[in-house]
């Protein structure tokens, strides 16, 4: 009977794991392998020597993805699906996250810079799940003969501060810091959602005009990274597209759809377990762990269906606000190393990752 009410608290959070190949260092020392990916089953192993035992934990996902998989196969598995529900007019999400050095921005940005100089139409094997999901959009739209617009935005969050990767400054330390000292502002737009005061919207007509502006924020991403001597594995990015479509009814009234897809870049999961340790870190990795802990009970409230939602928790969720629960689609892929050194950082991120599911 209720079958429409079902369908309406059916939660579309979906969690992948990807496990990516051995590097040359992992190679040379001889590694073991103690992550065993069975794509087919969707299963993930991970084998451990216990008081001289071998034991093996098993591990299920929506989807696997093995060190042999290619970002095609993830893409088109996985993505293509999330990328139309944007283009009917729906918020999603798309997360990567796992310990650093696993691949997140392998992942999610993989090789934007050949991206743009390719031959037209086509994408380098390399590219990750943003140059692909900006040729989707734009392919679609380019068939599709409607008027649309589509925006973009490219923040950092670190230390639960914001930073426009997109503002046209120059960039100096002097602006850097001052930047730091006046983070920009978020600000709740009275309907439901968040806007960050001051944040650059780059409108863009076509996909070429898109990578350009992710090679930029990168590009100042790095710098800022360097300048203020802080790492990108302690900072969360998120990239914004959004697509307004104007539609004709049968009646010949005018519609216009609205989606937007989030494409977060999340700091390393090991700023979780290693938290305060060192006496200067302690307030920064709190803060770190203020986005990614809230960021994981946000989406178990969800999953759970609990009543309270924590959004307004972190800066992360509450960014995020109007893309997760509710008629949206949130993917989240873990992403983790085939190697015994990171076997413990990998058991945190599976139990992460699983319980989001
Ligand atoms: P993270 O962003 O999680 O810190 P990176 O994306 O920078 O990790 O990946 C670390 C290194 O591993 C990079 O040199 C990257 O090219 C390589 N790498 C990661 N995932 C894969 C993969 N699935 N296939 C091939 N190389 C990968
Ligand atoms: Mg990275």
């Amino acid at each position: 009977m209720s079958s429409r009410h079902d369908k309406e608290k059916a939660v579309n959070v979906q969690v992948l794991l990807r496990c990516r190949p051995f590097s040359d260092d992992e190679l040379r020392s001889n590694a073991p392998q103690v992550i065993t990916c069975n794509d087919y089953q969707r299963e993930v192993a991970v084998t451990q020597s216990i008081a001289g035992k071998q034991i093996d934990r098993v591990f299920t996902f929506d989807k696997v993805f093995g060190p042999t998989s290619k970002q095609k196969d993830l893409y088109d598995q996985a993505i293509i699906p999330i990328v139309n529900e944007v283009l009917e007019g729906f918020n999603c999400t798309i997360f990567a996250y796992g310990q650093t050095g696993t691949g997140k921005t392998y992942t999610m940005e993989g090789e934007c810079r050949r991206a743009k100089s390719g031959p037209k139409g086509q994408l380098p094997a390399d590219a990750g799940v943003i140059p692909r999901a900006v040729k989707q959009i734009f392919d679609t739209l380019e068939r599709q003969n409607t008027e649309y617009s589509v925006k973009v935005t490219f923040l950092e969050l670190y230390n639960e501060e914001i930073t426009d990767l997109l503002a046209p400054e120059e960039i100096s330390k002097v602006v850097l810091e001052d930047r730091q000292k006046k983070p920009l502002p978020l600000m709740e737009d009275g309907k439901g959602g968040v806007l960050v005061r001051g944040l650059e919207e780059e409108i863009v007509t076509n996909a070429g005009e898109i990578f350009s502006l992710l090679e930029r924020g990168s590009a100042k991403r790095r710098t800022a990274e360097t300048l203020l001597n802080k790492q990108s594995s302690r900072s969360h990015s998120l990239f914004s597209i959004t697509i307004h479509i104007k539609e004709a009814t049968p009646e010949g009234e005018e519609l216009i759809k609205c989606g937007k897809l989030n494409l977060v870049d999340l700091a390393g999961s090991e700023n979780i377990s290693r938290s305060g340790a060192k006496e200067g870190r302690a307030r920064e990795a709190g803060e770190i762990n203020k986005s990614l802990l809230t960021l994981g009970r946000v989406i178990t409230a969800l999953v759970e269906h609990s009543g309270h939602v924590p959004y307004r928790d972190s800066k992360l969720t509450r960014l995020l606000r109007d893309s997760l629960g509710g008629r949206t689609k949130t993917c989240i892929i873990a992403t983790v190393s085939p190697s015994v050194h990171c076997l413990e950082e990998t058991l945190s991120t599976l139990d992460y990752a699983h319980r989001a599911k």
